[in-house]
């Protein structure tokens, strides 16, 4: 008889975890020249791991929204790699930044940036007829249902309010199932409880669609809705908290100077 052994236990190479959403390596940048130049970021390696929901923090001219900005390919680093999706981004020219961010990035604004003339659908689905694609239909509903929009889809941005214009602008951000969602004070304009609504639904796009998401906010409360807080300041990475509440967050700042 042929006995044979049994195979080990936990055969094969481990799983290897998920990549990161996107990655910084050292980058710096600075404006200006000269006596004036400015720092806005000093070697910053920062890693974002994909499906989660991070806020950037920091005191104003800490250097959030240039991080956010050369993260997101919408201005270029001075020195040091940002790898999105795979894809090192420091090394892409200008017509290739353009179309990685179309096709690969979606960003939510303050101001909801929806074209007033086109219903919450035809506003949603602009980024893939922009690009000549339509939208995966089974994805389309499950956005659209997530967000509590189904019944707001003939409406037009005028008839929406800021709060249902800004799960427009969301929609339309994940349709396109982009790398990563970039979200700069997205409820800025919102009053607390449609600003709790937008980020109790970003919230749910990262934990039930798998999203990943990087918004820049000064508001601890909105930032207590995130998975994960990275501290900026003077250019730098100076913390993070890990499952943050409002309160965790405040008392971090304060300590920074905030
Ligand atoms: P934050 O978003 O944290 O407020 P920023 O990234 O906007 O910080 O700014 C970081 C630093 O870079 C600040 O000192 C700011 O004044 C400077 N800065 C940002 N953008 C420019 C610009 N276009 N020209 C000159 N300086 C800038």
């Amino acid at each position: 008889m042929t006995t044979f052994a049994s195979p080990p236990r936990n055969a094969g190479p481990e799983p290897l975890p998920p990549a990161p959403a996107v990655e910084a390596f050292n980058v710096s940048k600075g404006y200006g020249l000269a006596d004036t130049r400015v720092t806005a970021l000093a070697d910053v390696s920062v890693s974002f791991e994909a499906g989660h929901f991070t806020a950037i923090m920091g005191p104003s001219g800490s250097g959030k929204s240039t991080l956010m900005h050369c993260l997101a390919g919408l201005d270029t680093a001075d020195s040091g790699r940002i790898v999105l999706g795979g894809t090192e981004i420091t090394q892409l020219n200008d017509r290739e930044l353009t179309s990685l961010r179309r096709e690969r990035i979606g960003f939510v604004f303050q101001a909801y940036n929806l074209v007033p003339t086109l219903t919450a659908e035809q506003n949603i689905k602009l980024p893939l007829a922009l690009a000549g694609t339509t939208a995966d239909s089974e994805w389309f509903s499950d956005v659209v249902g997530t967000l509590g929009l189904k019944d707001r889809l003939t409406h037009r941005p005028h008839e929406l309010s800021g709060g249902q214009q800004q799960r427009v602008a969301v929609a339309r951000a994940l349709l396109t199932r982009p790398d990563v969602v970039f979200g700069d004070e997205p409820t800025g304009n919102l009053d607390s409880k449609s600003g709790g609504e937008v980020l109790a639904l970003l919230r749910r796009s990262s934990k039930e669609l798998g999203q990943s998401i990087i918004m820049v906010t000064h508001d601890p409360v909105a930032a207590s809705y995130a998975d994960r807080v990275v501290l900026m300041n003077d250019g730098g990475l100076v913390g993070e908290l890990l499952d943050p509440t409002a309160e965790s967050v405040l008392s971090a700042l304060g300590k920074l100077g905030a």
